[in-house]
């Protein structure tokens, strides 16, 4: 067993804190004002090869796999959550499935733009009838003169609002059931029909969402992804990958929420010492330390065995549960452990406190995850 990380990783992962800490961080208060993700991080970060490292080099990746993919999140998401929220759709789900399964042509036209930041990508599967049960959906794609017609709505839509591109999950045969009559299609923003509006939420706010509406939106038939009516499987491929991101993302933002109480409690004095000298609040820190390892611990193994292309589906579904909670846990001592001060308008921890109510609802609730976990250890 190795409990390191390969040279280039640790590399990778001190150049990605440092350009977080220089670049991102000076924008999380503006982003978080205005309920704006700050899309120039996009190319900025495409430029310098940050956006999408798990991809191979051939198509402008780092080829440093999803451990790196973790590393990039976790960074990013020690300083923003929402931001970290856009970098991950771009990695993860809104260009998985082209990797995977799409043409050489579709790779040139999409993931390698992608990879660049020169085009943004989202991913489209949720709707207003559809959340957990993503079986539900009601998106339809018909066949008409070498075109796909979407006709559909889609809402909490991650980077939505501005993406270049969405991976767009429609029935292409309801009468098949999901399994075999699901596809995913490729719309680009400016098909006509394609519409979009922002959603508003009262946490990680610089990641935009939005609800998208397809309108005898016709995409052409080289926009299908993979084979017709295989789309399902593509999406739990995808989903099963994002859930370590999502996982790796809700690490950072624990992280971020123990250093400033560790900070904070060793500055702060109440009854003439410093409040980590009582123990109940060194105690507060030692599990919340604990909590964070433990975390890292369970999605670098489910990142490893994605990268070995061995069996991750249980691990993933684990690792974003327990880091989720994680996350609620921390950021929940952190603010007890900031007193009033904490619950200040210009305090940080409240922004973590907020953020972190996002983790155990999307990309999977905690309760779906819990039903991917227990089928995976044979309950049925
Ligand atoms: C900020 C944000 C960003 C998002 N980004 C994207 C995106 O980019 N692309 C995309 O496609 N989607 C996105 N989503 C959607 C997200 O994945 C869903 O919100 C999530 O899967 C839950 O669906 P729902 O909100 O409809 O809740 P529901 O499915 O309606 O669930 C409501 C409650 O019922 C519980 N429940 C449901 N079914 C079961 C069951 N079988 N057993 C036990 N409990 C159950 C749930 O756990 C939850 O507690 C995003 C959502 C948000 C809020």
């Amino acid at each position: 067993m190795n409990f390191e990380l390969t040279e280039e990783q640790k590399m990778f992962q001190e150049a990605i804190g440092s350009f977080a800490e220089k670049e991102i961080a000076p924008l999380v208060d503006e982003a978080e004002k205005t309920s704006t993700f700050p899309v120039q991080l996009f190319p900025k970060m495409g430029t310098l090869g940050y956006l999408c490292v798990r991809y191979p080099v051939q198509y402008g990746g780092a080829g440093i796999g999803k451990i790196g993919d973790c590393i990039a999140v976790e960074e990013v998401a020690y300083h923003s959550v929402g931001i970290a929220a856009g970098i991950m759709v771009q990695s993860g789900i809104g260009t998985t499935a082209i990797y995977t399964r799409g043409s050489e042509d579709q790779k040139q036209k999409y993931l390698v733009p992608a990879i660049r930041g020169h085009k943004i990508a989202a991913f489209g599967l949720t709707e207003p009838n559809a959340g957990s049960d993503a079986a539900a959906i009601e998106t339809t794609a018909t066949r008409k003169n070498g075109k796909y017609i979407l006709n559909g709505t889609k809402i909490f839509i991650t980077n939505g609002s501005f993406c270049d591109f969405v991976l767009v999950a429609a029935y292409t045969d309801k009468s098949k059931g999901a399994r075999d009559g699901v596809s995913l299609l490729i719309a680009d923003k400016d098909t006509p029909g394609f519409n979009r509006s922002r959603l508003h939420k009262f946490c990680a706010r610089s990641g935009e969402v939005a609800e998208l509406t397809f309108e005898d939106c016709a995409v052409p038939e080289e926009n299908l992804v993979g084979e017709e009516g295989k789309g399902f499987r593509y999406l739990m491929e995808s989903l099963t990958g994002g859930r370590i991101s999502h996982a790796s993302r809700s690490l950072g933002l624990a992280r971020a929420a123990y250093d400033a109480s560790v900070t904070y409690a060793q500055e702060r004095v109440q009854f003439g010492q410093p409040i980590a000298k009582f123990q109940v609040n060194a105690f507060k820190l030692a599990r919340m330390a604990m909590d964070i390892e433990a975390a890292r611990w369970l999605i670098y193994y489910a990142a490893w065995l994605y990268d070995q292309d061995k069996p991750h589906v249980k691990e993933a579904a684990m690792a974003k549960l327990f880091a989720s909670e994680v996350a609620i846990r921390v950021t929940t001592e952190a603010l007890q452990i900031h007193g009033g001060y904490g619950l200040m308008e210009e305090s940080v921890v409240q922004r973590y406190f907020r953020d972190a109510r996002l983790a155990t609802i999307t990309e999977g609730t905690s309760e779906i995850q819990q039903l991917v976990i227990s089928r995976e250890i044979g309950i049925r």
